[in-house]
């Protein structure tokens, strides 16, 4: 047990309130916008507070020094690299507190290894574990703005690290859950959070909230706004995250825990326009085999999205899952030693697809969300080529051509431009009045920060067992637009509730679906199944009277690599045979047979028991 958490001597936010703000690139990208940033830092500073702020690389300079390595070398060492990377930002913030120094105030830069900000030796993609707040409430105390490099930290052997692409709101983020600071300003060259990427859509609309995990499934479907390990730190720290414009004063978008409205089932729409399918055909149904495949997968680190497992032939079953088609070369390589191991039939891809996802945090709670998306894709001719589901977010596989008539269709099907009427916590109103954190919030925050020993570790809350469900599969369909509509549409006509969700493609072009559903409802949810197959004229479903759903969630659970992949071979180290399998940002879904739920759980909170928190703080 640690000892009871103290406050430090100088924490007082009820008199001094810390604001971190942090900007981005874009934001300082001359020395005109230099020179407006630090107006806006002095701003706050004169509104009472004492203020941190964070500053990126000016413009696209990371773009360059990338550019200048590949011009050495296509290989560079990393740790050179992240030597070679921080320059960018140790040049802005020099600048930054020059320019505040000539605006008439007191402020001082300083590296990460100078705040100490310590991380593990991952050079490029490094994780933080520890800050000092010492130093900065040294100098904040004595009436500097404090200008903190972002991106950058420093391991225990001084080595300088980096941590990732987009690194600078992860660095904020952080220092405003140390600091115990009252709110996160990001200033960017976009002025909040938008339904769906404006560049495409127009009638996008800016939203006043979002919460933490609604942002993480958007961001991680395609929507580039923030670096998602950041809202993984806001999420974990009770941060309140504002997204606001560099350039106008409008208030932007307020991230917290709650949602914009409570009954809305979508907040937003996303597409990833570059994704590529990948299949494995003919590779034994028994327990290991996704634990061969995506063993290989996590040890090259390539993040995949949307696995599928669909029955073959006599025994065997297909799996798919979707990639970015950057990666597809070298998952390619990858899938070919796996079809070796596992002498599996073929390996296919197609990568001509485009994936769409809708995200919000009601659709765990509302029923037909699914089918009214299935029904808007139908209704314009879009044939579906993959679904999966998680509680809170549908993602689906497009041919590349439809993407963005698919985006603006359900965008428009969920009504996403319109307002929602009963809405509106935080942000609103015309000023930038940062959201206010109690002091026990604030204190419990200092405490958790106090008690982790490394900041950024997975953080798996609970591992759940749900043995109330029954799992129907249509075997067969063929692949045409409007199948999953018309069989979701009749499946909820009869007021059947669906949970998971999960589509492939099968052989000669034939779609399988699986869905689970309440067992007291099996009987009832067969006959209509029955049905369905009859009026599509194919095959009748089959179906598991009995099975098991085992979920892991909790923050970090897709940009720790490996979860989805140490989940599997728990299972198949206890002879466990996987059924379906869904994953998104913050929980991983599997169904496996009924029979063996209770042995699952017992593998999964083994292996996980070194992250797994105990009744979670919050
Ligand atoms: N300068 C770094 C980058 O461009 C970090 C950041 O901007 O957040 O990725
Ligand atoms: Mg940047």
């Amino acid at each position: 047990m640690p000892p009871p958490y103290a406050p430090p001597d100088n924490f007082f936010p009820l008199t001094m309130s810390i604001i971190v703000q942090k900007f981005g690139g874009t934001s300082v990208a001359d020395s005109k916008k230099i020179l407006a940033a630090a107006r806006k830092a002095i701003r706050a500073k004169m509104d009472g507070h004492q203020v941190v702020t964070v500053v990126s690389a000016m413009g696209q300079n990371t773009d360059v020094l990338i550019d200048l390595a590949k011009q050495i070398t296509d290989n560079p060492p990393p740790r050179e690299m992240d030597m070679l990377l921080a320059t960018g930002e140790q040049v802005s913030v020099a600048l930054m507190a020059m320019a505040i120094h000539s605006l008439g105030h007191e402020a001082i830069s300083l590296t990460g290894a100078q705040i100490g900000i310590i991380t593990d030796s991952t050079h490029t993609k490094a994780r933080i574990h520890s800050i000092s707040t010492d130093r900065i409430h040294k100098y904040l105390d004595r009436g500097n703005i404090v200008i903190a490099a972002g991106f950058q930290g420093i391991d225990d052997a001084f080595n300088i690290t980096t941590l990732g692409r987009g690194g600078s709101d992860t660095t904020a983020v952080a220092l405003a859950a140390v600091l115990g600071a009252v709110s996160c300003e990001i200033y960017t060259d976009v002025d909040g959070v938008y339904t769906t990427d404006p560049r495409i859509m127009p009638e996008a609309r800016r939203v006043a909230q979002i919460s933490y995990d609604e942002m993480l499934e958007l961001a991680s479907a395609g929507a580039a706004v923030m670096h998602n390990r950041s809202i993984e730190f806001a999420k974990n720290f009770s941060v309140p995250v504002h997204v606001r414009s560099s350039f106008s004063d409008v208030p932007g978008t307020m991230i917290v825990h709650e949602p914009e409205a409570p009954n809305m089932a979508v907040c937003g729409a996303a597409l990833s326009k570059d994704e590529a399918r990948v299949t494995i055909r003919g590779v034994p149904d028994h327990p290991g085999t996704a634990h061969a495949i995506f063993s290989r997968i996590a040890a090259k680190n390539i993040p995949i999205d949307m696995i599928v497992q669909s029955e073959g032939a006599q025994g065997m079953a297909d799996m798919s899952f979707s990639v970015s088609r950057d990666d597809l070369g070298h998952i390619m390589q990858v899938m070919e030693e796996a079809k070796k191991e596992l002498n599996a039939e073929a390996v296919t891809f197609d990568d001509d697809v485009a994936k769409v996802s809708v995200v919000g945090l009601g659709m765990a709670t509302q029923t037909g969300v699914a089918g009214a998306m299935f029904t808007a894709l139908a209704e314009k001719g879009i044939n579906i080529e993959m679904i999966t589901t998680s509680e809170i977010k549908i993602s689906v596989l497009v041919a590349r051509e439809h993407a963005v008539e698919a985006l603006r269709t359900v965008h428009g099907a969920f009504q996403l431009s319109v307002p929602p009427r009963d809405c509106m916590k935080h942000g609103e109103g015309s000023q930038a009045a940062p959201m206010k954190l109690d002091t026990p919030t604030l204190l419990r925050r200092l405490e958790k920060v106090a008690q982790l020993e490394r900041l950024e570790k997975l953080i798996i809350d609970e591992i759940a067992l749900d043995e109330t469900q029954a799992m129907i599969t249509f075997v067969g369909l063929a692949d045409i637009p409007g199948l999953a509509a018309q069989t979701f549409d009749e499946l909820a006509e009869a007021g059947i509730v669906v949970d998971m969700i999960v589509q492939s493609i099968g052989r000669e072009n034939r779609a399988d679906i699986s869905v689970t559903v309440k067992r007291a409802e099996l009987e009832k949810s067969l006959a209509v199944a029955k049905e369905i197959a009859k009026s599509l004229s194919c095959p009748m479903p089959t179906y598991a009277a009995k099975v098991a759903k085992l979920s892991v969630f909790g923050t970090g659970i897709k940009s720790h690599s490996g979860v989805a992949s140490r989940m599997f071979r728990a299972l198949s180290e206890s002879r466990i045979n996987l059924e379906l399998i869904s994953t998104s940002e913050v929980r991983i879904n599997v169904v496996v047979d009924g029979a063996c739920g209770a042995r699952a759980l017992a593998a999964l909170k083994k292996e996980f028991a070194d992250s797994l928190v105990s009744g979670n703080g919050e």
